[in-house]
């Protein structure tokens, strides 16, 4: 974000720098004593008091007093009854021990950042490092830091000190002990790196830890190009506070005009009506309240005709309150980019605090990075996940966006019983679980497969085309099947194929399996019943007499009714029936082999082919008189007869084999007279 103008009535501007007032590591000070003191409010055999200043404001020491929140100085002062808060700076360890022996409970309102120096300080004195703290030997946090390293750090202020001590460090290092460099986190950037250019020029292999603090950086690099512009710069805050007076330190460098005002109080009325260009900036422990004051205040010297007044304090008032506003916890914010690095994407909230989406907080496909995602100017949306991050940016998220995003999805799937893609990436149990792109669902081991699924295993790794039976995103449950997928698809293929086929067709199909009274043929993906009176124009006793498992056929759609999924087939139908084709292939007088189907007393019937039998009488068996067919015949001889007759009307023929006999044998027999 940039800096704000707060006022302007065309003549003069009142400026607010980019970064001002309260830092991440005061506010979370403030917090915990403010909770601490609810907490202990009706507690009568508890007294909450703090260990030194909990940050260096009056008007905010004052508030707490107001409270019945008092000072403790020294660790001889804390009794027992005490709930003591560590102020924001920090102390030395065994101060911390001292006090948590004597007091009720501690609290420790230590800034995080302070707290890392402690542990470095600490580890490195622990290893026999000689501990240099860059910063001023009066502050409480220095005295803290010099705390964790039993007092034993070589404390530079500034320059001027630097230069005649590095000659005493260098000689410490002769006698073995490796230099340890950390900053006050308050200090000006270019006192450390001044100091610490002096400190490598005699000591190249010093360890330097920058421990300057990102808000104390920010703060003075937009107090310093604030200054630049402005022909009057107000900087707010205690004098007690150490990175109040740094920032005015730089701000005087840069403009002549510079005031350091604690509270409206110290304004020079004076100067704010001369100049046109007004910066402001203020301390990490001033409060927004102050600041308010200050500019509200200003700007009512600045105005005179009361109308205008009433109306730019308005505009005024609305604009302040926009520049301190944070947007809350899980707030959906909107954005423009203004940075992007490998690790993170800086986006201008229009807020107090810029955001930040580090690269974690983004659903990135494989081989792709933030730069090729993300372009400076464009606009993102997304979601607040801390209203600090440590480093005064408000911490964002796309992924839990483009979560809800994707619940929303997944929600309008099972209403719309639509289909989604799900990736299946691991084992549990019962199951297996599988991500919607950002939302993982569980998909049970019965609705993996629409054939039983012995192992999950087999499907890790696998894409699949998903229902979704049950979704719950307040309990971040989603369910998934992709059985219901695989029947839903078979069953619409299985309308196509209902859909394609009519009664009449002749269609392919496969010889599935025979029961008694015919065979089921699949007809590419349904089976149709061929019964085994529509096998054949003749007689069978079993569909296997004309057809085995497996052979392809052509067969004829009879009947279909999809409601009951029942179709008839027939194969015979293929062929004409062969008595409406009998005169294309037989005539009377025409000499056919048969085969003899059945016997009775009075003669013996041969089909000539499958549905077209004829008679051979008991008198055309032989040349010669026949008592006993069966003497003559067996059942499935094959016989050469002769067409006798053709009876149309009662689809008859009369054959003769004695009729088919060659000539000589025929002569040869005895002249017999037949019989019926
Ligand atoms: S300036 Fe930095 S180190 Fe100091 S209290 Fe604020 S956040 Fe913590």
């Amino acid at each position: 974000m940039a800096d704000k103008i707060v006022f302007d009535n065309g003549k003069t501007t009142i400026t607010l720098a980019e970064h001002a007032g309260f830092c991440y590591g005061v506010q979370r000070a403030l917090e915990t004593a403010y909770e601490t003191i609810r907490k202990y409010r009706d507690n009568e055999d508890t007294q909450v008091r703090t260990f030194g200043p909990i940050i260096h404001n009056d008007d905010v020491i004052d508030g707490l007093k107001e409270m019945g929140v008092f000072i403790c100085d020294a660790p001889g002062e804390v009794s027992p009854e005490d709930v003591i808060i560590i102020r924001s700076h920090g102390v030395g360890r065994d101060i911390e021990s001292e006090i948590g022996q004597r007091a009720h409970r501690v609290i420790d309102a230590t800034c995080p950042y302070v707290k890392r120096i402690h542990k470095l300080v600490s580890e490195a004195h622990e290893q026999g490092k000689q501990i240099v703290i860059i910063g001023d030997r009066n502050h409480h946090e220095v005295q803290g830091i010099n705390g964790w390293c039993g007092y034993s750090a070589m404390i530079l202020d500034n320059v001027d000190e630097a230069v005649s001590a590095v000659g005493k460090i260098a000689g410490e290092k002769t006698e073995g002990a490796p230099v340890f460099v950390v900053a006050q986190t308050t200090l000006n950037r270019r006192t450390w790196d001044e100091c610490t250019g002096i400190i490598l020029d005699r000591i190249p292999d010093a360890e330097l830890n920058c421990t300057i603090c990102s808000a104390t950086g920010n703060r003075q690099n937009a107090c310093r190009e604030l200054a630049k512009k402005s022909d009057m710069m107000i900087i707010i805050g205690s004098r007690s506070s150490s990175n109040t007076r740094k920032l005015f330190e730089i701000a005087e460098e840069e403009c002549s005009k510079t005031y350091f005002v604690e509270n409206k109080r110290f304004l020079s009325l004076k100067d704010v009506k001369k100049c046109n260009r007004i910066g402001i900036s203020a301390g990490a422990s001033a409060p927004e309240r102050i600041i308010k004051e200050v500019i509200a205040y200003m700007s009512e010297v600045i105005t005179n005709n009361p109308e205008e007044k009433e109306s730019s304090m308005q505009d005024m008032m609305e604009e302040i309150e926009k520049s301190f506003k944070v947007p809350q916890r899980n707030d959906i914010v909107k954005g423009e980019v203004i940075q992007v690095g490998p690790r993170e994407v800086y986006v201008n909230l229009g807020y107090k605090k810029d955001g930040v989406i580090p690269k974690d907080e983004v659903s990135l496909e494989e081989g792709q990075d933030l730069e090729s995602l993300f372009k400076v100017g464009d606009e993102v949306e997304a979601k607040v996940l801390k209203t600090d991050d440590g480093d005064g940016n408000v911490l964002l998220s796309r992924k839990k966006i483009e979560i809800s995003a994707h619940w929303n999805e997944i929600v309008k799937a099972f209403e719309d019983k639509a289909v989604i893609e799900v990736k299946v990436v691991r084992e549990v149990k019962g199951g297996v679980i599988a991500s919607y792109k950002e939302v993982s669902g569980f998909i049970p081991m019965s609705q993996l497969n629409d054939r039983y699924v012995e192992k999950a295993d087999e499907f890790i790794g696998q894409t699949l085309q998903v229902k979704v039976s049950r979704v719950d995103q307040r309990r971040n449950k989603a369910v998934f099947s992709h059985k219901t997928f695989l029947n839903e698809e078979k069953s619409k293929k299985i309308d196509q194929i209902w859909a394609s086929l009519h009664v009449g067709d002749v269609v392919e199909g496969t010889v599935m399996r025979f029961t008694d009274y015919g065979a089921f043929v699949d007809i590419g993906g349904i089976d149709g019943l061929l019964h085994i009176s529509e096998i054949s124009w003749g007689k069978l006793k079993h569909p296997q007499e004309a057809l085995t498992i497996g052979q392809k056929i052509n067969v004829k759609i009879l009947s279909m009714n999809q409601e009951k999924g029942k179709i008839s087939l027939g194969l015979k139908q293929n062929t004409p029936e062969p008595w409406s084709v009998i005169d294309e292939n037989y005539q009377v007088g025409q000499i056919i082999e048969g085969k003899v189907v059945q016997l009775k007393e009075y003669g013996a019937f041969v089909e000539i082919e499958p549905g077209l039998d004829g008679l051979v009488h008991i008198s055309e068996i032989a040349a010669r008189r026949v008592n006993n067919i069966a003497d003559e015949l067996t059942v499935g001889q094959t016989v050469s007869t002769k067409i006798l007759d053709i009876d149309y009307e009662k689809r008859r023929i009369s054959l003769s084999i004695k009729a088919a006999l060659p000539e000589g044998e025929a002569e040869e027999q005895p002249e017999e007279e037949t019989a019926e």
